[in-house]
């Protein structure tokens, strides 16, 4: 039976949820909000399912090999303008959709309090999916339900993060022809409790629940992402510097423990196309960078050529090399560090109050916002 005796090696992909026989595997919240499993000991038959579909469990090979790599962008801007960054994903779930298959993908729960994974069967529907949610989503019983999609003849796309996918394919345990997966480059997922205490705080600050989020508002530019948050009569929306919520993920303070011990980042990619942000676009392609944008594109598989092929003429592309990609994108090959005001963090969460807390954890020195001013007026003078 599965036993986590240090957090950080567990991802919380909830594979040995969905594979358990005797269902004597529950997911449960810690105190940062994370989940893990929690084992009943007396329905446990040791089987020995869930250590066999456990990422931590397995052993990786550190030479990745290096996959084509591409910048492209939707040439729709109106769906761009609603992606984190070029718009590929939709380009690539249109793909599946209008040939028949099924989308899984993570969108807003009705309350925007946290996230969860959603099957999508029509082009129309894909909007929730649309967007970075900067939260771990709960997998519930997402992969039992591609399983039993796949296993019926359909096509499925899954995308999520990486070690969703890895525990995607190590739950299903051999390979379908219909299955497509596409992973996002991901830094690392905050905690599902931070947020929720964050639009609550937002909430009672406002007096009204909270309608929508976006968590990629580019009003400001692509490179200068904002947070956007809608209520009844109000809106908020600041940018990656002043939001405390972005402030605290970008810091590292946020992360689930196993994502300074990353292991989906180990060996090759798991998924057919691995795709991000285009950072450091400027410096290659400026022509194709208008600031509302860029996708990088990874192509891992044969069958992720293929829906490459299919997209492509949606898009403006170009290949660029590896080695350029990946130095602009650290969070692909390498875990971020766990800052030391970690352990703090979380139990200051838990004590202190919210508005306290945040610009605790979420203040900028003196000599940064002079930093940051000047930067702004070097660039209002074009030097
Ligand atoms: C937690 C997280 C960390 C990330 N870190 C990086 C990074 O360090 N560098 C980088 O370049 N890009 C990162 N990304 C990816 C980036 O933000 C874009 O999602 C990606 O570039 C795809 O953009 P798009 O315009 O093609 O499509 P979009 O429409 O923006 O793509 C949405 C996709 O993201 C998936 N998704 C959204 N929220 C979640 C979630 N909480 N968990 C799992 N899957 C989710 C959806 O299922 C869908 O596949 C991260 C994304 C997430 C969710």
């Amino acid at each position: 039976m599965i036993s986590i005796t240090e957090n950080n090696e567990c991802c919380g992909c909830g594979a040995c949820n969905n594979i358990c026989p005797s269902g004597c595997i529950d997911m449960v919240p810690d105190d940062e909000g994370f989940l893990y499993p929690d084992v009943d000991f007396e329905k446990c038959i040791d089987c020995g399912l869930c250590e066999k579909v456990c990422l931590y469990k397995q052993f990786g090979d550190d030479d990745k090999k290096k996959p084509d790599c591409y910048a492209m962008k939707a040439m729709d801007n109106e769906l761009r303008e609603n992606s984190s960054s070029g718009g590929v994903f939709s380009l690539i779930s249109y793909d599946i959709l209008q040939s028949g298959g099924f989308v899984y993908g993570v969108s807003m729960d009705e309350n925007n309090k946290s996230c969860s994974f959603l099957k999508v069967g029509k082009c129309e529907a894909l909007n929730p999916l649309r967007g970075s949610k900067y939260l771990q989503a709960n997998a519930g019983e997402v992969y039992k339900m591609v399983k039993s999609d796949l296993d019926n003849g359909n096509k499925v796309l899954f995308s999520g993060v990486p070690c969703q996918i890895i525990a995607l394919k190590l739950f299903l345990g051999k390979e379908y022809d219909n299955l497509y997966c596409v992973e996002v480059i991901c830094h690392g997922v905050p905690s599902p409790l931070l947020w929720k205490k964050y639009i609550e705080y937002i909430e009672r600050k406002n007096k009204t629940s909270v309608s929508a989020v976006n968590f990629r508002n580019k009003n400001g530019g692509w490179k200068n992402f904002s947070l956007k948050i809608d209520g009844v009569g109000f809106t908020q929306s600041k940018n990656i510097s002043n939001d405390p919520y972005l402030v605290m993920f970008l810091r590292n303070y946020s992360l689930r423990p196993s994502c300074y011990n990353c292991k989906a980042k180990i060996g090759d990619s798991s998924a057919d196309l691995t795709i991000a942000d285009f950072w450091g676009i400027e410096k290659i392609l400026p022509d194709m960078d208008d600031n509302r944008g860029v996708s990088l594109v990874m192509i891992n598989t044969e069958k992720g050529r293929c829906v490459f092929e299919n997209i492509k003429a949606l898009t403006l592309f170009a290949q660029v090399p590896y080695d350029f990609a990946v130095s602009n994108n650290t969070a692909y090959l390498r875990s971020c560090s766990m800052p030391k005001e970690r352990q703090e963090f979380f139990k200051d969460l838990n004590s202190m109050d919210f508005e306290m807390f945040s610009k605790k954890y979420s203040r900028v020195s003196a000599y940064k916002k002079i930093k940051r001013w000047l930067s702004t007026v070097k660039k209002q003078l074009g030097l």
